[in-house]
């Protein structure tokens, strides 16, 4: 018999050996807790076997009242595992020390216990085959007060996991009140031994079942339910819509929130229907996942939906049917369409303040350029005429910066068109390096040109854009080069009517690092700003050069090495027009070219509309020698009164004016009875923006001239007018095309 009572609480103790150890492999607060309550509860049943078996009776004294001192604190530990587990907290140091000081004093008097007896004593032995148990009386004061530390923490061990089977979610009860059941197990047979006095407390052998039964529930178990009833409360708070069709197309499930968007009535039908629709149909079968965007007026409102539909199979790859989730997109939409509006408003922003800079810039400009042309007309000495030279480099430098800023929101906004036309290569090589001659003489460069000698004459492409995009990097070989040279070659290879020109711009300057020849052509980037700050420049010439390259289905090819220079080419093909071959080298002699009017026409009255004095004054000094009569006013209402007197044959306008500007003031030319009914009214203005143009010839002006004002291009489009209105004029209309190329009139 004592042998199967060993064997019995060896399984016992091994039960809690084990579960003490898969507790304490938790690592966490609750896992070290159990822990501890099972070490308790281990050397607890190991004293009460003690006191089983041994047959001394001052052991048997010591063994009893350790194991009773035992359950007190395996009760401390109970209590503050119950705590953590049901409040997910550690009990508070009040209480802790409330119950640790009741059982320390309990302790204390086990250990009294020993010398005066006043807690238990043995009144005989009960002997039963091998056993012989020592009995225990345990009728004393102190033994009940024992007896009612115990059950005071019992009593709050219960409260707590009642309290929490009450209030926590039916899906985790289960976790509270099975280890309320087996505690209670344990509890009444310790009860029941306890009230009838049994020498051998049975209680104990549930020890191993408690613990087991804490260690699986606290650590182990989850409820099974509580993954698809988590589920469903997530596809049933979900901001998406969430609907699901059964393999045969019956809804099984929606939530709320897929009648909120779609916006209308609880209708299965409704939704069995669209699920059978053919074309969704064709999607699922023809794939597993599928996404629409759909449309849809919900209370008066658009409604952005995106509809996403996912087949579901089960373990054996077998369809069961598949669920939709319905975004509501409407806020992101509305979001992108305010993103697009705010992006359409700062780009307007900017062609305005593009405008507005071009116009400032442009008005004054005018006045420089124009007064400048007069000085060279009228000045006689050569050392005048050089400074005024320079003047009119400086004022074309000026103007490229403004052009070029132009040119890129041009190129940019996609409004950049290639113009081909006829074009004589030696004057375009001439006009080239004329161009930049004197700025690399300036600085000691060599500029040395290197062309084929059987080069077409005439070719047509567009030579006002390849002159750009040379002239740039010309000017920049010039500007990053302090000694050395700069070398501009052209080869050209013929094939029937085509040529491919190769243009080739090298320099012996700072060079350009391996790593940043892709920074080249960032909008406004310059390399080594630091380096280069005192070379004027805005980081927009490459970029430039190399959009309107590809424009022309060109590109730019870079070759650099840092320190010793650089090489920019690109290959163009332009038609031949006239193959006889051009040496560009065989001088061919030029005069400087004086100026010379393109007509006289003292019969025709023009009026110029300017608030700026200087402007129109530049304006009547231009014409002075076609002998044009010319009024000149400052205002729209000026103009207005002038012309009920007056028959005009042509007019100029200013578009800003303070006052009236131009547009108005023609509005109103349009609708009040005047001498000029017929007259060609054209728009003079330095508001030179793309696209301007097209809008001042919608308000219903004749002509655009922009400022600052080409004398050439002036004459050139007075000398159309008088041609078209058969005003008498001094001067050969066939000498025209020759002096001015291919203006044409501005309409
Ligand atoms: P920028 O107006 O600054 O000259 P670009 O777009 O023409 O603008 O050139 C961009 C940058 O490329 C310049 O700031 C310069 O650092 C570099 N770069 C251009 N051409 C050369 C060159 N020939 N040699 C060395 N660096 C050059």
């Amino acid at each position: 018999m004592i042998v199967g009572y060993i064997i019995l609480m060896g399984i016992v103790l091994f039960s809690l050996l084990v579960c003490a150890a898969f507790a304490g492999k938790q690592g966490n607060e609750l896992g070290k807790s159990i822990k501890k309550l099972i070490v308790v509860g281990m050397i607890c049943v190991a004293s009460n076997m003690a006191y089983i078996l041994t047959k001394d009776e001052v052991l048997a004294t010591i063994f009893f009242g350790v194991f009773s001192v035992l359950v007190d604190w395996m009760l401390v530990y109970l209590y503050h595992y119950t705590y953590l587990y049901t409040e997910n907290e550690n009990p508070n140091i009040i209480r802790m020390i409330l119950i640790r000081g009741m059982v320390i004093l309990d302790t204390i008097s086990f250990i009294l216990n020993n010398f005066f007896h006043h807690l238990f004593t043995f009144k005989g032995k009960i002997t039963k085959e091998e056993f012989q148990i020592y009995m225990v009386d345990t009728e004393s004061f102190f033994m009940y007060l024992h007896y009612g530390i115990c059950y005071i923490i019992v009593v709050q061990v219960v409260y707590l996991l009642v309290k929490k089977i009450l209030t926590t979610s039916r899906f985790y009860r289960k976790k509270y009140y099975n280890i309320l059941i087996y505690f209670g197990v344990v509890m009444l047979n310790d009860g029941i031994c306890t009230a009838f006095h049994f020498s051998l407390n049975y209680s104990i052998l549930f020890y191993g079942a408690l613990a087991v039964a804490v260690c699986y529930y606290s650590l182990y178990y989850e409820p099974k339910e509580l993954k698809l009833n988590m589920l469903s409360l997530v596809a049933e708070k979900s901001t998406s819509g969430v609907l699901c069709f059964s393999s045969d197309g019956k809804c099984i499930y929606t939530n709320d929130k897929a009648w909120e968007l779609v916006g209308v009535e609880k209708d299965i039908g409704l939704l069995e229907r669209t699920y059978k629709q053919q074309e969704w149909v064709e999607q699922r079968k023809n794939k597993d996942s599928f996404t629409h965007d759909m449309v849809k007026k919900v209370d008066g409102e658009l409604r952005h939906l995106e509809i996403m539909c996912q087949n579901m199979y089960d373990e054996k790859q077998v369809y069961v049917g598949c669920y939709f989730n319905i975004v509501d997109n409407t806020q992101r939409v509305l979001g992108y369409e305010k993103q697009i509006e705010e992006a359409r408003q700062a780009s307007k922003t900017k062609s305005d303040f593009l405008s507005k800079i071009s116009h400032e810039i442009r008005t004054p400009v005018n006045s420089i350029y124009g007064m400048n042309e007069m000085i060279l007309r009228e000045a006689g000495q050569p050392e005048i005429l050089e400074y005024a030279d320079k003047i009119k480099g400086s004022t074309e430098i000026l103007l490229n910066i403004i052009n070029d800023v132009l040119d890129f929101s041009k190129i940019e906004s996609g409004k950049m068109t290639i113009v081909p036309v006829e074009y004589n290569m030696r004057e375009f090589l001439e006009n080239t390096i004329g161009t930049v001659a004197q700025r690399a003489k300036n600085k000691g460069l060599e500029l040395n040109t290197e062309f084929d000698t059987n080069l077409p004459t005439l070719l047509e492409g567009d030579n006002v854009r390849i002159q750009q995009v040379v002239v740039n990097l010309l000017t920049n070989a010039i500007k990053y080069t302090s000694q050395g040279s700069v070398t501009i070659r052209l080869r050209c290879e013929r094939y029937g009517e085509i040529a491919y020109l190769t243009w080739e711009v090298e320099d012996t300057g700072i060079g350009i690092r391996q790593e940043d020849i892709p920074k080249l052509f960032t909008a406004f980037e310059r390399l080594e700003e630091m380096k280069n700050h005192s070379i004027q420049g805005t980081g927009l010439g490459l970029n430039i050069t190399r959009m309107l390259l590809n424009l022309m289905d060109s590109n730019l090819h870079v070759k650099s090495e840092y320190g010793k220079g650089s090489v920019f080419s690109f290959r163009i093909l332009q038609r031949i027009v006239d193959d006889t071959p051009m040496n560009f080298y065989e001088k061919v002699e030029k005069k400087r070219e004086e100026y010379k009017e393109l007509f006289q026409a003292p019969d025709m009255k023009v009026m110029v509309v300017d608030d700026n004095d200087v402007n129109r004054m530049v304006f009547c000094q231009l014409l002075k020698r076609t002998k044009i009569q010319i009024e000149a006013v400052d205002s729209g209402e000026k103009c207005l009164e002038s012309i009920q007197k007056e028959h005009y044959d042509l007019i100029f306008m200013d578009y800003m004016m303070p006052g009236m500007d131009g547009v108005e003031t023609l509005h109103l030319m349009q609708n009040t009875e005047h001498q000029c009914k017929n007259t060609p009214v054209i728009m003079l203005t330095a508001n030179a923006l793309v696209g301007n143009k097209d809008i001042y010839l919608k308000e219903g002006f004749d002509g655009f001239l922009a400022k600052p004002i080409r004398p050439e291009e002036l004459e050139s489009m007075i000398f159309d007018y008088i041609l078209q209105q058969g005003i008498p004029y001094i001067g050969n209309p066939c000498t025209r095309a020759d002096s001015l190329g291919n203006h044409k009139i501005c309409k």
